[in-house]
């Protein structure tokens, strides 16, 4: 007999937040996988609660202005509450007669009053439903995760424990797009993992080593996003580029025609830019590509993993307009808030891409722990407290709000 599942991505708690083609794609997934029971779907970033989206599927979400949390009480910045109100939720659930289960996804560790929320208004109606967390939260805090009122934290991607609890085996993880059918984008990954090992990075917490999905499996994905007439594609893949003639490659020559408009919110490695693969992505429908460069500092991208160089840097961008990219498609990323990168260097990062007429995106970062760079964060806050993973919070503690607004405004600065 098919159970009654709801499905919840739910809202952001933060300083601030937006629409970078952020989609439950690991959510979708479960969903597809459990196809043939009743499924309830509760997106609270979905388009409903969005303002001005973009063309290319990005856009704010309404927010509401909330008290910050004791913990960030330092942070001399007003926080949020993000995505649809509550009210909208509880009458969501209560129009839903009886539910078995309930599945909620996790992205940012710092996020997880998102979920609390969720988890009050859930036990509060559907008292005998149970609650399954699974996402990255719950991966990298399963501990944290477990002490939620919830009745099964998942750790990473196996599913095992959930079909046990559940005593059903799930189908094929492909993600069901149908529930945000008309979506203003949609996610995909071809690959699972990263071959790279940066300090600061939490990746081989989430998988392993790297491979590539099979291809079977992405096709048919692509052609749930098709069905569901989503236009705008982005990649959530770490490393898209790479073993390019194995991986993406193959993956642009299944969907040529299709019409997709493909994005890179994950920063494209420039080592594997070459002329050919730019040639490629120009072909291909790629609009605005953001590269990954993180720091000029060569001692800090040698230390913290290697994964690219200036000059790795340089030679991608000479293929880039090449192969008949502007320059104004181009952005690229700079760490902002790492202990070991301090002003002067953030600066001379973000010259040195405005002096190339490329455009500076400051990422700040976000310290995970057990990462080879988490016992250099410690001394901001415990790294037990998720709320001090918080991006924006952690990076005004190491620079001063003085010197993080400085920088945000010198990468914002038109020349
Ligand atoms: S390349 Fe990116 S995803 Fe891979 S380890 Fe480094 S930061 Fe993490």
């Amino acid at each position: 007999m098919p159970l009654n599942f709801l499905f919840v991505n739910p809202p952001i708690y933060d300083f601030t937040a937006y629409d970078f083609w952020l989609k439950p794609y690991g959510l979708l997934k479960v969903a597809g996988a459990l196809k043939g029971n009743k499924i309830y779907y509760f997106n609270f970033l979905g388009e409903k609660y969005k303002k001005k989206i973009k063309e290319d599927g990005r856009g704010n979400f309404i927010k509401t202005k909330v008290q910050k949390p004791q913990s960030l009480s330092d942070i001399p910045k007003p926080y949020f509450r993000y995505g649809a109100p509550k009210e909208e939720f509880e009458n969501f659930i209560k129009g839903i007669k009886s539910l078995d289960a309930i599945f909620i996804t996790s992205s940012m560790t710092y996020w997880y009053n998102g979920i609390k929320e969720v988890i009050e208004q859930v036990r509060r109606n559907h008292k005998y439903a149970k609650i399954f967390l699974g996402g990255i939260y719950a991966t990298l805090m399963f501990e944290h995760a477990n002490n939620l009122e919830v009745d099964l934290a998942v750790k990473g991607s196996d599913l095992t424990p959930l079909e046990n609890v559940l005593g059903i085996k799930l189908k094929e993880k492909l993600a069901d797009w149908s529930l945000e059918k008309g979506s203003g984008s949609g996610v995909i990954t071809i690959s699972r993992g990263c071959p790279f090992s940066c300090s600061y990075c939490a990746i081989k917490e989430i998988e392993k080593g790297f491979s590539f999905k099979e291809e079977i499996l992405v096709e048919k994905e692509f052609q749930s996003l098709f069905l569901a007439k989503i236009k705008n594609v982005a990649f959530y893949d770490d490393a898209l580029l790479y073993n390019f003639h194995k991986g993406l490659e193959k993956v642009l020559k299944i969907v040529k025609g299709r019409e997709f408009l493909f994005h890179t919110p994950n920063g494209l490695n420039a080592k594997f830019l070459t002329k050919e693969v730019a040639r490629t992505l120009k072909e291909a429908n790629f609009k605005n590509l953001f590269l990954s460069l993180e720091s000029v500092d060569d001692g800090f991208l040698e230390e913290s993993g290697n994964k690219v160089n200036r000059d790795d840097f340089l030679n991608a961008l000479e293929n880039l307009f090449s192969a008949g990219f502007g320059k104004e498609s181009i952005s690229a990323y700079i760490l902002l808030g790492h202990p070991d990168i301090g002003e002067e260097s953030i600066k001379d990062s973000i010259l040195f891409l405005k002096n190339l007429g490329i455009k500076p995106y400051l990422a700040e970062f976000s310290p995970i722990p057990e990462t080879r760079d988490s016992y250099k964060c410690e001394k901001y806050g415990s790294l037990k407290e998720p709320l001090n993973h918080n991006k924006v919070a952690f990076s005004i503690r190491v620079l001063g709000l003085k010197k993080y607004q400085k920088l945000k405004s010198l990468a914002r600065l038109k020349e």
